[in-house]
């Protein structure tokens, strides 16, 4: 993760080693050096001009100075690499989401998963900025303080006793491991609660319609304040153990310090001798204190990459095989094989049971059957959003999963139940299905698709922004568009899933008309919600239950198949 950006991290490193060394050595060293020459002990300053004595002051600011700029650069360049890497991480993260087969979003909450890669890559980020910041500078200070000492140390033999003090340090490593410890699950169950409050709002956003006509409002509200209670709850465990470490580790120091102070007393040693001792003494205490917040953050950031981790690890169910067959040109020949399929393992009734089922090319076949009879997840296994359980999908006699998927997926043009639209123009959503073979342009698909009407009244025409998932058409003009955007993918393979269902019969009949020269040459698929969506048809399943249970054309459907004679009436008795 750093490769990309080593030069940075090696400048980052090289300032926080200047840094260290100017903190932890150079101004106890400056003041043990320093002092003695101003303030010597026979009180006489004549010996010493002014000149001399700017000289000796201005060492105190110029290493302190030498601190500062080092210390200022070590942590830009530090935040730098750290900016970076998050985003290559969220990024990594965003990537491989979208590799991921449908099953998985089905699984896990959005909310859950925006959390994970925003909170959750933030968290991540924040330690790696604070560990990378104290990681160089700290220990460096950490034995520039010390080799400070044990020079002093061996300048004036009575110091010895100093290094006694140091033996304090060693003590703070238990509170560091015991708390250490203790974030670590906490932070692990912060996140998640975090995640359920992202969950809540999410949802809320996308159910603000229900939310208003149900009058959920406070039901709403009691929701999202019972997660951002339970959020609170586990962030103040985990804050109660981050902030403790800190006061347990000073009192330990502090009592070095008093030991050394009172050494220093009893032994007759005089001020300035005693000062810089105790400069370096702080100096090494310092690092010890950020190392052990540097331990607990390090656990904190552990909590947070296991759960980007549970997305950067999921296996990719519907990759590619290992040599995936090239195939430019699709005759468009499919057949099911003895395909069963079941969202989650032990379902009691498989969404599809033995499947068999040849379409040829230049066929239009229908499947109609009552809600939840299995005919959306048919559909969805012709571009792999799932793979069948047991048997096999072909195309061309080829097994879907040995095909290239993007090619796959370049030979299906599907119209799904639910058509989103992006926050972008009626051009750029339709261009959307834009594809090599391509040969009509957007106002002819959209023509097609008769939404030409309602586009040429909007004030910008073909121009027009549609708004956050299409928000300012109706049903039926997302339907439209939709349509329009298979229609210029020309793909061999044209699934059409309830692609009708919101227009009048009126306008659905126009777009029929002009469908019957579009599907010629193609395979069609078409799952009818109504009826009269059959006409183009050339042949009609029916389905129920996850199990074809007739095959043919109208009138023998009709004559033999007692479920689609029921439909028919069904249907009939509402118009
Ligand atoms: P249809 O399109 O014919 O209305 P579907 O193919 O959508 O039916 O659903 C077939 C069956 O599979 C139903 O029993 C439905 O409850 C179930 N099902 C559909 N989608 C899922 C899903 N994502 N997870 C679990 N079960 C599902
Ligand atoms: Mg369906």
């Amino acid at each position: 993760m750093l490769r990309p950006v080593w030069l940075p991290f090696l400048g980052a490193l090289l300032c926080g080693i200047i840094y260290g060394a100017a903190s932890g050595f150079g101004l106890p060293f400056v003041i043990n050096k320093i002092f003695p020459k101003i303030f010597s002990s026979e009180g006489i300053e004549v010996e010493i001009s002014n000149w001399q004595l700017m000289l000796y002051v201005s060492w105190l600011p110029i290493a302190f100075l030498i601190r500062g700029v080092s210390g200022y650069f070590n942590s830009y360049l530090i935040n730098f690499c750290g900016v970076r890497v998050l985003e290559k991480l969220r990024l990594k993260v965003f990537a491989k989401l979208q590799r991921l087969p449908l099953a998985f979003f089905r699984k896990n909450q959005s909310g859950d998963l925006l959390s994970r890669v925003m909170t959750d890559a933030w968290q991540l980020q924040q330690a790696i900025l604070n560990i990378s910041n104290d990681l160089i500078k700290q220990p460096v200070t950490f034995f520039g303080a010390l080799a400070a000492l044990v020079y002093m140390a061996l300048e004036k033999e009575g110091l010895a006793f100093v290094l006694l003090c140091l033996l304090v340090i060693p003590v703070c490593v238990f509170p560091m491991r015991y708390i250490g410890t203790k974030i670590l699950n906490r932070a692990m169950r912060m996140q998640e609660r975090a995640g359920g409050l992202t969950s809540v709002l999410n949802e809320n956003f996308s159910a603000t319609t229900e939310v208003r006509s149900f009058n959920l409002e406070e039901r709403e509200t009691g929701r999202f304040g019972t997660a951002s209670r339970e959020f609170f709850s586990a962030r103040m465990k985990v804050i109660k153990y981050i902030h403790l470490l800190t006061p347990v580790i000073e009192v330990i120091t502090a009592i070095g310090v008093s030991i050394a102070i009172y050494r220093a007393a009893r032994g007759g040693i005089s001020l300035e001798v005693v000062v810089p001792v105790i400069m370096a003494l702080y100096m090494s205490y310092e690092p010890v204190k950020k190392l052990g917040l540097i331990h607990n953050q390090i656990k904190q950031a552990l909590a947070s990459l296991d759960r980007l981790e549970y997305i950067l690890l999921e296996p990719e169910t519907t990759n590619d095989s290992e040599n995936p067959k090239k195939i430019d040109q699709f005759q468009g020949k499919i057949t099911f094989e003895n395909v069963s399929f079941e969202y989650e393992k032990g379902d009691e009734r498989p969404a599809l049971s033995n499947i068999d089922l040849t379409i040829e090319p230049d066929e239009v076949v229908a499947l109609i059957g009552p809600s939840g009879a299995g005919k959306t997840t048919l559909a969805d296994l012709l571009p792999r959003f799932h793979d069948p359980t047991d048997g096999r999908v072909t195309l061309d006699g080829i097994d879907l999963r040995e095909l290239k998927l993007k090619d796959l997926r370049n030979a299906v043009a599907l119209v799904p139940q639910h058509p989103f639209l992006f926050d972008a123009t009626v051009r750029e959503n339709v261009e959307l299905g834009q594809a090599e073979r391509s040969s009509a342009t957007v106002e002819e698909v959209c023509a097609l698709a008769h939404a030409n009407e309602f586009i040429e009244n909007f004030e910008q025409g073909y121009d027009e922004p549609l708004g956050e998932e299409g928000s300012r058409l109706s049903g039926g003009q997302l339907q439209r568009l939709a349509l329009a955007r298979a229609f210029l993918k020309n793909a061999p393979i044209l699934v059409l899933d309830e692609a009708t269902s919101a227009l009048d019969s009126e306008n659905e009949e126009k777009i029929q008309e002009a469908m019957t020269n579009l599907v010629k040459g193609k395979t069609t698929l078409l799952i009818a919600h109504r009826f009269s969506s059959l006409k183009l048809a050339t042949r009609i399943l029916v389905m129920d239950k996850g199990r074809i249970v007739a095959d043919g054309s109208h009138d023998e459907l009709y004559r033999d198949c007692e479920l689609y004679r029921n439909l028919h009436k069904a249907q009939e008795a509402i118009n």
